[in-house]
């Protein structure tokens, strides 16, 4: 383990209000670009004290399974603004990914990715794009709790918090507010995850009212993928959950010109890590030619995070320049515009020469908000009235060619009498009473009872009503289903809240 104080003009000890940062400089070319990116934020004025750690393929390497070594976490809590290159990740099991063993160790909960056209200066078939996506980065189907439950079926767990999706909405709309943005959009497929993304809209709702000032709007998440490649120019901020961030973030990456121009920020409470959206690119590793900017646009994130938002708009305006100047790396293809093909460091040295200077002809960095990192509060909600009517009993169950008939009637033999079997589905689809022969089933059933219904008198009505169950008759139904030759794989409770029903109804039920 490597780390040590920078020894630097970035770390001088009249910076009296130098702020803290860890750097890495990864592998690959993440060492050539992290060496450029600093003599820019050196050259730039910025208030740095540098504190290095090292991540990446030594580590691994030296046995560390996700890249990274134990010490290193104690100077990240020190100073907790990371500044990291990318780094080359081992291919084949054992080894676990750096960045996600970053996020989730530090609860880094928002992945931000501003993407812009630099169009006519670097072809882009979307000229006009300049959005910000703001992606959850925690919960969702990257809890990565996963289990194979018979010979057939895997699932994975999708798990969506309020207060998960809350600190994520806010901070989308404060950072909107923060940037001049006019409008956040939220992406859900909340038509068919009406509990799971159907919070994340909800959630997206009452956060939205707050904020009258910016529009707000919802997209399906199939349509508004399409809609974001197809006319990136209509939106501003995107904010969704993980899974369809991680997707979104690629398709407007690779539409709006070159990876190499890309940075991005993962923000939690308290540490927050900038990085460029490329990897450590080994076809080129040590040639001097990667394009630094990508990094160096990422270093912009961490200074208006820490509050130096000026210094950032500096170093953008100046980055503007020379792209306007035709002073272009490798990785930026073929444009009129280019007059002059460079390296790594003398692309850097062309920036650093235009500090002060303002593009001509692109629309130049928002003045600086030096009111430092974008902080939000959740809201502690009154605890909800929760009553237990039922339960999902999960059956690995391969007999009798699969007919659900003979299942449901085994089952009824059992339910006894504080339950009623409701039905049954497989893979959602219901087959029990009532299915239909063509439906394919698998070996994985799931068996639905819920408590039997009273006779209660409303108003003067006689009525049926659900009962509510005590939570030791679920284990005591198990045991029947068990001794009945069984073999349940797992179970779900079915819940009210302030008596409304908190669960998904099986399809055709
Ligand atoms: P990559 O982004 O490293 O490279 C893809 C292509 O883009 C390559 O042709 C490369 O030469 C080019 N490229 C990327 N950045 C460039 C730059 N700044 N200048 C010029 N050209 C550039 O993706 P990959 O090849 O799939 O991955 C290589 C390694 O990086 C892998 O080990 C991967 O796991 C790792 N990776 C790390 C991070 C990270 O640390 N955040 C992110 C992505 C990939």
């Amino acid at each position: 383990m490597e780390e040590h104080i920078r020894d630097s003009a970035l770390d001088t000890s009249a910076n009296h209000d130098a702020a803290a940062i860890t750097v890495a400089r990864g592998d690959g070319i993440g060492r050539e670009i992290m060496e450029q990116t600093l003599r820019l934020l050196d050259a730039a004025g910025a208030r740095l004290r540098i504190e290095e750690i090292r991540v990446g393929a030594a580590l691994y390497q030296a046995g560390h399974s996700s890249g990274i070594a134990p010490e290193a976490w104690e100077t990240l809590r020190r100073n907790p603004v990371l500044l990291k290159a990318p780094i080359t990740t081992p291919q084949g099991g054992g080894y676990k990914s750096l960045n996600v063993t970053i996020r989730k160790t530090l609860g880094l909960y928002a992945n931000v990715r501003p993407v812009r056209a630099f169009a006519p200066f670097v072809p882009s078939a979307h000229p006009a794009m300049d959005l910000i996506i703001v992606r959850e980065n925690e919960e969702d189907l990257y809890a990565g709790i996963e289990h194979q439950q018979t010979a057939e079926v895997v699932q994975c767990l999708k798990l969506v918090s309020r207060p998960g999706c809350e600190r994520l909405i806010r901070y989308a709309f404060e950072l909107a507010r923060r940037a001049g943005r006019r409008k956040v959009t939220c992406m859900t497929k909340d038509n068919i995850m009406k509990l799971s993304d159907g919070l994340f809209h909800r959630v997206f709702d009452e956060v939205a009212a707050e904020y009258p000032e910016l529009q707000s709007d919802h997209a399906i998440i199939d349509i508004g993928a399409a809609r974001l490649a197809a006319s990136p120019e209509r939106f501003d901020v995107v904010v969704t959950l993980n899974l369809y961030g991680d997707i979104l973030s690629d398709i407007v990456a690779e539409i709006a010109g070159s990876v190499g121009l890309g940075g991005s920020a993962n923000v939690g409470d308290r540490v927050a890590m900038f990085e460029a959206i490329h990897g450590s690119a080994p076809d080129i590793a040590g040639q001097g030619k990667a394009n630094p900017a990508g990094l160096m646009q990422a270093a912009g994130l961490m200074l208006t995070h820490l509050g130096q938002a000026e210094i950032a708009g500096r170093m953008g305006n100046a980055l503007l320049r020379t792209l306007e100047d035709g002073i272009h790396t490798a990785d930026l293809g073929h444009s009129s515009h280019t007059t002059r093909r460079v390296g790594t460091e003398a692309f850097t040295d062309a920036v650093i020469a235009r500090l002060g200077a303002s593009p001509r002809s692109l629309a130049p960095f928002p003045p600086g908000d030096n009111r430092g990192p974008v902080r939000v509060r959740t809201q502690a909600l009154a605890k909800p009235k929760k009553q237990l009517v039922g339960v999902d009993v999960f059956l690995d169950w391969d007999a009798s060619d699969r007919q659900a008939n003979v299942l449901g009637e085994a089952l009824q033999a059992v339910a006894g009498d504080s339950f009623q079997l409701k039905m049954i589905s497989n893979r959602g689809v219901k087959v029990y009473p009532g299915g239909f022969p063509e439906t394919f089933c698998t070996d994985h059933w799931r068996c639905r009872f819920v408590s039997r219904a009273a006779s209660v008198s409303k108003d003067g009505d006689a009525m049926l009503q659900s009962q509510p169950l005590a939570r030791e008759q679920i284990p005591e139904l198990l045991m029947r289903i068990a001794a009945a030759g069984f073999d349940c794989i797992k179970t779900e409770h079915l819940y009210e809240f302030d008596g409304t029903r908190a669960y998904s109804l099986g399809q055709g039920e």
